[in-house]
């Protein structure tokens, strides 16, 4: 059986889905990979680093991709190099099949099977293959580091022979994984950190962190769906979190806002109001950008300046430490693959197993997934 792995090609991505480490991984099952020539050179892992990790380099991308049994991928591959994949080869990565469903179109009309690794769930038996959890913890504390480069103060408080220096006060919207790490990162850091969550389940964790965590009454309800993702808030209840948040954003140098609602808009958090109670000089990074954005003047994939306040939002910012984005989402999807081969190293795919089940999105040109069959029915009528 053939693994293959392209160059990735969306501008300024810079992580591969494939590390060396984990080709040994993948060659002692078995399995024989292939690796287009260059595709680790932003990673750090270079050609002759796969060769001796038992793979073979490839520079005939159109060769790679008629032979293929498994194409495994950061981004959704191009529409062009789907249609060169044999039918009813396997194509993994993050498709991206909630947010973008009729991009799923090539790969029903290819017939090929594809797993979406942002539908890996997010259980116990399935948390090495969590890939979500393993980028949100990058780009989390990546965002403290952003912050803290920008901020026109220093994060801890120092005290002196020219007397002492007050440590930043840092608020954080949303205490999911890349939220938890932002508040680990900016507490190591020296910073004095707030933050907010609607699951109240959340306020252990930020506690446990060293951080205060903000209540607000929401009127008692429910917050939080069986899998422990935030629902929608009713207008009012974003409301009430909307005003706790203006009254501690006066104060704070950094706020970093990651809230986001699965398949919805993310939550409007900072409103204009917030903006204009700021500091000058003060630093917010915006992470929901690419559903929207937490903050109300942000511009996904820019930073502006507006009273002073810098707000900055960056949509790619795991690519940003791309050599250990690209170990932690590569053993990822090695401990996913493992699922899908057979001891004899034959390609087998149990829909009733309940990681690979969920995480399928097609099926041999087959829709599987309700959820992707009823947003793609909704966006193509
Ligand atoms: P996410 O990216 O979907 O959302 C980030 C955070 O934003 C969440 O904590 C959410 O509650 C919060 N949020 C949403 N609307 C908000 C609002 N209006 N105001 C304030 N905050 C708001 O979350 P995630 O990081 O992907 O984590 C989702 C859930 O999955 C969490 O419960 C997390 O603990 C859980 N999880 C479990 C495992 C596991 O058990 N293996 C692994 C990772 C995550």
């Amino acid at each position: 059986m053939k693994i293959g792995v392209l160059r990735e090609a969306p501008a300024g991505e810079t992580r591969t889905a494939l590390m060396p480490e984990s080709v040994r991984a993948l060659a002692g099952l078995g399995l024989s990979i292939q690796i287009e020539s260059g595709a680790g050179d932003e990673s750090g892992a270079l050609d002759a680093d796969y060769i001796a990790a038992g793979a073979e380099i490839v520079n005939d991308k159109s060769a790679l991709l008629n032979s293929v049994d498994v194409l495994l991928c950061v981004n959704r591959p191009s529409d062009d190099d789907i249609n060169r994949v044999p039918s009813g080869s396997v194509v993994i990565g993050f498709l991206r099949p909630l947010d973008e469903p009729d991009e799923m179109v090539p790969l029903i009309e290819r017939g090929v099977t594809a797993f979406a690794m942002e539908l890996i769930p997010r259980s116990t038996r399935a948390q090495s293959m969590d890939a979500l959890s393993s980028m949100a913890t990058i780009v989390g504390y990546k965002a403290v580091l952003l912050a803290a480069d920008r901020l026109p103060r220093m994060f801890p408080l120092l005290m002196t022979a020219a007397g002492t220096i007050a440590p930043a006060k840092v608020l954080v919207l949303g205490a999911g994984v890349a939220g938890l790490q932002a508040i680990a990162t900016a507490r190591r850091l020296g910073a004095v950190v707030e933050a907010y969550d609607v699951r109240a389940a959340a306020g252990e964790h930020v506690r446990s962190l060293g951080a205060r965590f903000l209540q607000v009454d929401l009127g008692g309800i429910q917050t939080e769906d069986a899998g422990g993702y935030a629902l929608e808030l009713t207008e009012e209840a974003l409301k009430r979190g909307r005003e706790m948040i203006a009254s501690h954003a006066k104060s704070a140098d950094v706020i970093i806002t990651s809230a986001q609602v699965p398949g919805r808009r993310a939550p409007l958090l900072v409103t204009e109001d917030a903006l204009s109670g700021m500091k000058p000089g003060s630093v917010i990074i915006d992470l929901a950008g690419s559903t929207g954005g937490n903050c109300a003047a942000n511009k996904p994939g820019e930073t502006i300046e507006l009273n002073g306040v810098t707000i900055m939002s960056p949509l790619n910012l795991a690519a940003s430490v791309p050599i250990h984005a690209s170990q932690l989402y590569s053993r990822n999807v090695v401990a996913f693959l493992k699922l899908l081969v057979d001891e004899k190293a034959v390609l087998k795919i149990d829909l009733d197993d309940d990681v690979v089940g969920p995480a399928c999105v097609v099926l041999k040109g087959e829709i599987v997934n309700s959820r992707v069959a009823a947003a793609l029915e909704t966006t193509t009528g």
